[in-house]
C-alpha cells in the first residue's frame, strides 16, 4: 500500500488553459512548468498545455530546460534564470534553448529574451541594450499583480515605454494574475504557471476565473485509536485529549510535504471535514474522528473539496510553496495521472 497517492488530471491542465487562453484574447499561453510543475509533473503537464493550445514552454534553470527538450524535441523552451555559467550556455545552445539575460553581456548563438527590470527589483536590465542581435524577446515580471494594482498598471506603462521602439520582438510581462486580470499586461505572451494548475493566483477560490485544481493528494487511516482524556498524541502534547477522543494517524509528514505548520487545517476523511491535530510529524500527522473509523478509510489531503488556499492560509504561505514543497517522489508517494 502507498502511503499516499497524487493523482493529476490533465483534462483539467488543459480546461484551465483553455479558460487562460480565452482571457488573453489573441496573446500567446507559455506554459510554466519549472519545479517539476509546481509539483505537478512538468512532462505530462507540459504535454497536455502544449495540446491545448500554450505555444511554449517556461522553466526557471537550463537542467530543467534540457530534461524538457527530451521529451519535447521542438517546443519553444524558455530558461528564465540565469544560466549557471558558459557550460550551461553551451548546453542550452546545442539543445535549441532560448535563454532570458538580465545583463549587457549577451551570448552568442543563442537565441535570449532581454529580461527588463521595470519594478520587481530582481533580476534585471533597465533599459534595452542595443544591438539586439540574437535578442528575440523583451520580458518583464510584475511585483504586485496580486495586491497591487495601482503598481502593476505602472510596471505595465513602463514597460509599454522601454520596448515600444522594437517591433518584432516578442513581448511578454503577464503571469497567471496578469493573465486573468490586467488586459493592459497581455502584449504578445504571457508566461502562465499556477492557473494552468489551477490555482488562484490571487490565493481565492478557483473557480471564480473558472479555473480547476487539477492535483489530488490522498492517504488513508494507518491506525485510529481512542484517546482516553489527559492522552495526547504527538511530539509536544500540543493535543490533549478533554473526553474520550477518536483520532486517526495518517502515514504522511512534512517529510512529504505536509508542512508542520498544517496543525489545524481541514482534510476529508470518509469524505467529511476534520482537523489535523497535534504536531505534523516527519512520516505522519493525526486528524481527530467524531467516531471509529476502520482502518484504511481515505483521508483526502488536497483537492475534492480541500482547498490549497486554506492550507495556505493556515501555514502562513501562499500555494505555490506548498505545491513546490510535496515530494512526489516514488519512494514517498505514487503518482497516477489521469485524464478526464
Ligand atoms: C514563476 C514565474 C512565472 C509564472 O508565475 P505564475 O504566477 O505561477 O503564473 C512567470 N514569470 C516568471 C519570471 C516566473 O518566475
Amino acid at each position: 500500500m502507498y502511503r499516499s497517492e497524487l493523482r493529476i488530471d490533465l483534462g483539467a491542465v488543459r480546461r484551465n488553459v483553455r479558460t487562460l487562453l480565452r482571457s488573453l484574447s489573441g496573446a500567446q499561453l507559455w506554459a510554466v512548468v519549472k519545479a517539476d510543475g509546481y509539483g505537478h509533473g512538468a512532462a505530462d503537464c507540459a504535454g497536455a498545455a502544449l495540446g491545448a493550445g500554450a505555444t511554449g514552454l517556461c522553466v526557471a534553470t537550463v537542467p530543467e530546460g534540457l530534461a524538457l527538450r527530451a521529451e519535447f524535441p521542438v517546443a519553444r523552451i524558455l530558461v528564465m534564470s540565469p544560466a549557471g555559467g558558459s557550460r550551461e550556455i553551451v548546453a542550452a545552445r546545442d539543445a535549441g534553448l532560448e535563454l532570458a539575460v538580465a545583463d549587457a553581456e549577451i551570448p552568442e548563438g543563442v537565441r535570449v529574451h532581454l529580461k527588463l527590470d521595470t519594478g520587481m527589483g530582481r533580476f534585471g536590465l533597465s533599459e534595452v541594450v542595443t544591438p539586439t542581435r540574437n535578442v528575440v524577446g523583451l520580458m518583464s515580471h510584475l511585483a504586485t499583480a496580486d495586491s497591487d494594482a495601482a503598481f502593476a498598471e505602472r510596471q505595465i506603462e513602463r514597460f509599454r515605454e522601454l520596448t515600444d521602439g522594437h517591433p518584432g520582438l516578442t513581448r511578454h510581462i503577464a503571469a497567471s494574475a496578469g493573465a486573468l486580470r490586467y488586459p493592459a499586461s497581455h502584449f504578445d505572451a504571457a508566461r502562465c504557471g499556477l492557473a494552468v494548475y489551477g490555482l488562484s493566483p490571487f490565493g481565492e477560490e478557483p473557480a471564480r476565473d473558472g479555473l480547476e485544481p487539477a492535483l489530488r493528494w490522498e492517504s488513508y487511516l494507518a491506525q485510529v485509536k481512542l484517546l482516553q482524556p489527559g492522552e495526547s498524541t504527538g511530539y509536544g502534547r500540543r493535543f490533549v485529549a478533554g473526553r474520550p477522543t477518536w483520532i486517526g494517524l495518517v502515514p504522511v509528514g512534512y517529510a512529504d510535504g505536509f508542512r508542520r505548520d498544517l496543525t489545524g487545517t481541514a482534510v476529508r476523511v470518509a469524505g467529511e471535514p476534520r482537523r489535523a491535530v497535534g504536531t505534523v510529524s516527519m512520516d505522519s500527522f493525526a486528524v481527530e474522528l467524531d467516531r471509529e473509523l476502520p482502518v484504511g478509510t481515505p483521508v483526502v489531503l488536497l483537492g475534492s473539496g480541500v482547498s490549497a488556499e486554506e492550507h495556505a492560509r493556515v501555514a502562513g504561505t501562499i500555494t505555490y510553496e506548498l505545491l513546490t514543497g510535496i515530494d512526489s517522489s516514488p519512494e514517498r508517494a505514487r503518482r497516477t495521472v489521469t485524464d478526464a
